[in-house]
């Protein structure tokens, strides 16, 4: 068990376009260090998704692992804990839709953020073979978060309306009955 310090906006790291991370080193003892602590990390978080630069990692790994309908996510397929390398996005189509989104490295605030709803993600898999998933609606936009973060992107640089960049607090009180 190793739980990282997940790093916060400010923090230099976070608005580096991070390093493909190299094919040759998936499976060494390195890596698995890498993906465990993540892994451990985003348990330890209780978040959704968590991309290395956030635990100061500038490289291109992403965790990603969506629980079960139900949850306080909301309406959506449950998407099991997997491990995205070098990941990058096509647009399907380019229509939007919007959710709120909140970020580890952003403690305590949401936003409201438009993003296209319909993509498709090639990556390199845990078993560092090529692979490709296509996804929607609102795990479309868990992807496009978490892959921001490996290009030195943060949600907020998405939020059109600031009216709706809020303290969590005031999201449950004033935004959550009309999300
Ligand atoms: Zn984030």
């Amino acid at each position: 068990m190793a739980i990282r310090d997940i790093i916060r906006m400010g923090h230099p790291t976070l608005r580096l376009e991070a390093t493909p991370y190299p094919r040759d080193k998936i499976g060494s003892p390195e890596y698995q260090q890498l993906i465990s602590d993540m892994q451990d990390t985003l348990e330890e978080s209780g978040g959704i998704g968590l991309a290395a630069p956030q635990i100061n990692e500038s490289v291109q790994v992403v965790v990603i692992e969506v629980p079960e309908e139900g949850t306080r996510y909301g309406e959506t397929e449950a998407l099991g804990n997997t491990i995205y390398i070098n990941p990058s996005i096509r647009v399907v189509n380019e229509e939007t839709a919007g959710y709120w989104e909140g970020c580890l490295s952003v403690p305590g605030m949401m936003g409201f953020v438009e993003r296209p709803q319909h993509i498709v993600v090639d990556y390199i898999n845990d078993s560092n073979e090529e692979v490709q998933i296509e996804l929607k609606e609102f795990l479309a936009t868990v992807f496009q978060h978490e892959l921001d973060h490996l290009f030195g992107r943060l949600y907020i640089d998405h939020i059109k309306d600031m009216s709706l960049f809020t303290y969590e607090e005031e999201y449950r009180t004033f935004h959550l009955d009309e999300s």
